[in-house]
């Protein structure tokens, strides 16, 4: 499929009159759309309910937004707590799918009202320590350990990852909850990344229901919802086919009447979790050409680095670039798209072609509205970029401005004279 970006060069023009580059933007009504589809799709549970992945795209300009279509927040942290808050979420709205998490974050978590996904057995003395009592809702995170296999190819290796409980200790997990007062009960399994598959969900929903089943005629605990969680990926390269939302809502509506409904356990709420799907596709980055070098290699130099997108460097991860204005152009010269950090691995793209790049050319580096500014870093003194929303009604807002050299100095406030000496002209 082909990439085409959601804003126009022109449109870009105008903003960068007034945010300079670089800088995230986001497109509302692809978000919109989106969120509109995942309701539908599992429109037919009457309990669903997606707790927006925060980590993602941690502004609560765009959580507002999904808001409207009736999700919520999934945290890992404090931070991600507060933000959740002052989007608006409040009890039943938050999930905290957290780990290796601090007694004062399950505090925090039960105080506002939201659900504890506990990571491990051993945390329920811990949050029975920290919070005073354990909740009336609680969840269990599943890691059933081995590889997740779809037909035969592996889409990840739970059995390496730190998350979750084993099958034995989430039984006696569900035993010890109930006898501490534990009233209605979850699980979550999140067992492979960024999968661009129909299947996985479909998948995961059998192994999860299955053990629903297990758990709650074993234990007699009482099973409220099951936790889909993250994972269902975007096409980041133009030749993989997008997921269809309500393909996969299908496949999780079939299972669920093949499994849950013939075991009574028909009035189960699907949550999920999802993070890259609500907002990846409908961010990008916009950058420009600043040099160009020509050694061993033809390098662009743009002014964004790494820390505006860290995924290329992290994981070789590959993010779609188009220079604007040049869509219709030959793809005849051989880049290596790089940015300014002192590390070789900060490079958008290598070996990439492109259409002639001309110093000032606007890139769009695509694919950046989940984890993307989210990962940022303050490296070699960089500084986050802003975030801006292209509103559908082709106006733009700033929904996060850039960082300044004064936020970099803020954290020595110890030190005053340090900093306002240099800042003050
Ligand atoms: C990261 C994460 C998600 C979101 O994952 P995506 O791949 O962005 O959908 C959901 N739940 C948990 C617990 C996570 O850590």
């Amino acid at each position: 499929m082909k990439k085409r970006p959601f804003v126009t060069l022109e449109k870009l023009q105008e903003i960068t009159k007034e945010i300079p580059t670089p800088f995230h933007l986001y497109d509302e009504k692809g978000i919109r759309e989106n969120a509109a589809a995942l309701k539908a799709a599992f429109s037919w549970n009457p309990g669903f309910k997606e707790f927006f992945a925060v980590k993602a795209t941690p502004n609560p300009f765009l959580i507002d937004i999904l808001r409207e279509y009736g999700c919520g927040c999934d945290c890992s942290s404090m931070t991600e707590l507060m933000l959740a808050r002052a989007a608006g979420c409040s009890g039943g709205d938050i999930m905290f799918s957290s780990n290796d998490t601090p007694p004062e974050e399950f505090r925090f978590c039960d105080e506002i009202g939201g659900i504890i996904n506990l990571d491990d057995i051993t945390h329920i003395p811990f949050v029975e320590q920290a919070v005073g009592h354990i909740p009336e809702i609680i969840s269990c995170r599943f890691n059933p350990g081995g590889l997740f296999k779809i037909s035969n190819d592996i889409m990840d290796n739970p059995g390496d990852a730190k998350y979750g409980m084993t099958e034995e200790q989430i039984f006696e997990a569900f035993r010890i909850l109930k006898s501490k007062g534990a009233k209605r009960f979850g699980i979550h399994a999140f067992l492979a990344s960024n999968t661009v598959t129909n299947e996985y969900y479909p998948m995961l929903a059998k192994v999860m229901f299955e053990l629903a089943v297990r758990l709650q005629k074993e234990t007699g605990a009482h099973i409220t919802f099951v936790n889909l969680s993250g994972g269902i990926g975007i096409p980041y390269s133009p030749d993989q086919e997008p997921n269809d939302i309500s393909v996969i809502g299908e496949g999780v509506r079939r299972v669920y009447e093949e499994v849950l409904v013939p075991a009574g356990m028909g009035d189960i709420a699907i949550y999920t979790e999802l993070g890259r799907f609500m907002m990846g596709p409908y961010g990008c980055l916009v950058t420009k050409a600043i040099h160009e070098k020509h050694t061993h290699k033809e390098y662009i130099g743009v002014d964004a680095c790494a820390v505006n997108l860290m995924r290329p460097a992290m994981y070789g991860a590959y993010h779609h670039i188009t220079v604007m204005g040049k869509e219709h152009e030959v793809c005849d010269h051989l880049y290596d798209v790089t940015g300014s950090l002192c590390e070789n691995n900060d490079k958008f793209a290598i070996d990439r072609y492109l259409p002639k790049v001309d110093m000032g050319d606007l890139l769009v580096i695509h694919d950046t509205g989940a984890h993307g500014f989210s990962m940022g870093y303050n490296y070699n003194g960089k500084l986050k970029s802003a975030e801006v929303l292209l509103k559908e009604d082709g106006s733009f807002r700033l929904i996060r401005r850039a960082e300044t050299a004064r936020d970099y100095f803020a954290t020595f406030d110890c030190f005053p004279d340090l900093y306002e000496k240099i800042l003050k002209d």
